[in-house]
């Protein structure tokens, strides 16, 4: 990869909780319009990875970069949040008693969950934005419905969407099929490919079927115990016998 196009550089990072090394020299890098898929076993440390992008969690040693030499090491998560870096947990935290529609208009216009009562009528511009979002998200026929009545699958979306209102750069979405229907599952494969269009994209997730879905020609990260265990294209990996170790137990 060419240096100008990097955006993410993660190098010889660990992260150790309580003497248990979660992360143990991880180098990983990742280029401006890329679609990653990360995957590993319960455990591996696919989501302490995320916590250490974002600045949820702080790395014992190595380099964190964004951009152009932008170093996250020494930031909080706001700030990083700030930077372009959104992030979509595993479980969909939306405000159940209010409409996607203002799920959506809450996101526009603030950090999530700061002041998130002192909201305003939407201008025009912020209804067409959110306009825009529902059928990205393809959630129009919902927009007038509380959050916390939608289906599970439909709850992610609206994350998705309240994800995108801050519009980042780069999109950290973990898991994003748990729990999910099949037709849900193949739904936000869609929803993830025409993202990638716009955003740079990692996605952890454990679902093979989902994975060869979305990774496409892209490049698969495996984890395994914290570190990389291997990279390649999504039918290179799984011919990898490490990775049959480690998923199959052979
Ligand atoms: P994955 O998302 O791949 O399932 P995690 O990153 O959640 O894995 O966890 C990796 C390991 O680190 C697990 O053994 C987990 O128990 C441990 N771990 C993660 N976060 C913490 C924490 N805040 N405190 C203690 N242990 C943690
Ligand atoms: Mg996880």
């Amino acid at each position: 990869a060419e240096k100008t196009n990097l955006l993410l550089l993660v190098e010889d990072v660990s992260k150790t909780f309580d003497g248990f090394k979660a992360i143990s020299n991880l180098t990983f890098y990742l280029d401006r319009g890329e679609l990653r898929t990360v995957i590993g076993p319960n455990g591996a440390g696919k989501s302490t990875f995320f916590d250490l992008i974002t600045g949820r969690a702080k790395p014992d040693t190595g380099r964190i970069e964004f951009g152009w030499n932008t170093d996250l090491t020494g930031m909080n998560e706001y700030q990083i949040n700030r930077l372009g870096i959104g992030r979509k947990f595993q479980t969909p935290s939306v405000y159940a008693e209010h409409t996607v529609f203002e799920n959506l208009l809450l996101s526009l216009q603030g950090p999530r969950g700061v002041f998130a009562t002192l909201w305003h009528r939407p201008t025009s511009t912020e209804r067409d934005r959110i306009d825009a979002l529902l059928r990205t998200v393809r959630l129009e026929a919902k927009r007038a419905v509380p959050a916390g009545r939608l289906a599970h699958g439909e709850k992610q979306w609206l994350e998705l969407g309240m994800l995108l209102a801050q519009d980042p750069q780069l999109l950290l979405v973990d898991e994003p099929a748990a729990g999910m229907t099949d037709d849900e599952t193949a739904r936000t494969g869609d929803l993830l490919i025409s993202l990638a269009e716009k955003h740079s994209i990692i996605v952890v997730e454990h679902d093979m079927t989902f994975v060869r879905q979305i990774a496409r020609d892209g490049k698969v990260t495996v984890l395994h115990q914290g570190t990389v265990l291997c990279e390649g294209r999504f039918d290179e990996v799984q011919a990898d016998e490490r990775v049959r170790e480690v998923y199959l137990g052979r």
